[in-house]
């Protein structure tokens, strides 16, 4: 803010006053800039299901109905366009509920173990169909203070990627660790202590490209839209999954090799 004061000559000499705002606007402009790209993606994203939809129902209208065979391909295809319609609404609606931080998270101390095979156990279908194998190793005793069906959608969301990115045949791994801090080694009962836990999943799948791993949890981006579709796949999994870590002061990172496989890590903070 600057605030010369200077001398009025027209009004007698007497001293008057500008307020001069300078206010830096690249901040704003570019958060506008964010706010109407996101608009013209979502409606690109919405587009391309309704435009199928419609198409097909006009088809099946112009006539396609009579044919019993033809009928029924072009129903699934409304089918499962009306479906991919509403995950993406869900997603769209969940992003933006957890970007204006209107998720009130309940902290709760969750025991690790039994939270990550409980997690499995409901991937497991998904898991089977795709004949991948999923395996877990946790020590025994880990606790983290999270918001339980948060934490869960996290590990639930990294879990279903690596088995959608991952061909037939392959395998999906989690694991938990406590990250030890050398100045807090032990409590008073002699029990090691920790700060942070760290949950990695790795996957033996397609890997991301160096060159698009720092965009990818950038909302609507995919490394290759065709693929993300055909998992049935919105775009918005790793923007809603890094915005829930962010919120229980969490990090999340990547690291990927092209035909080997990738790597998430999150590391929270045992204490809220
Ligand atoms: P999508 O719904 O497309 O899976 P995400 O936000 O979950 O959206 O992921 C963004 C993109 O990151 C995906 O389209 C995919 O290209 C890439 N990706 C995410 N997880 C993996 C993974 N485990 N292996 C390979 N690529 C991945």
């Amino acid at each position: 803010n600057l605030v010369p004061i200077f001398e009025d000559n027209e009004h007698n000499g007497e001293f008057g006053g500008v307020l001069l705002v300078l206010q830096d606007v690249t901040a704003i402009r570019r958060l506008e800039r964010m706010r109407s790209e996101f608009v013209a993606n979502v409606s690109h994203e919405l587009k391309t299901p309704v435009t199928a939809v419609k198409g097909f129902a006009e088809t099946l209208l112009g006539g396609a109905v009579d044919d019993p065979e033809l009928a029924r391909s072009f129903l699934q295809i409304i089918y499962d366009e009306s479906d991919r319609l509403n995950r993406l609404i869900g997603d769209i609606l969940e992003l933006s509920k957890i970007e204006s931080r209107r998720v009130p998270l309940q902290f709760s101390p969750i025991e690790l173990s039994p939270f990550v095979y409980k997690t499995i156990e409901l991937m497991s279908a998904e898991a089977v169909r795709k004949q991948i194998r999923v395996t877990a190793r946790v020590e025994p005793g880990l606790y983290v203070e999270a918001d339980e069906d948060r934490l869960r959608q996290i590990v639930m969301n990294l879990l279903a990627n690596g088995i959608a990115y991952t061909s037939e045949g392959g395998s999906v791994s989690i694991t938990v660790e406590p990250v030890h801090d050398p100045n807090l080694s032990f409590d008073d009962e002699g029990q090691e202590n920790y700060e942070h836990i760290r949950i990695h999943i790795s996957d033996t799948g397609m890997g991301i490209p160096k060159k698009d791993l720092p965009r990818i949890f950038e909302r609507f981006y995919r490394v290759d839209k065709a693929r993300s579709r055909s998992s049935g796949g919105t775009g918005l999994g790793l923007s809603i999954v890094k915005h829930l870590v962010e919120l229980h002061k969490g990090t999340i990172t990547v690291e990927s090799r092209v035909g080997i496989g990738s790597t998430f890590t999150i590391e929270l903070p045992v204490l809220q």
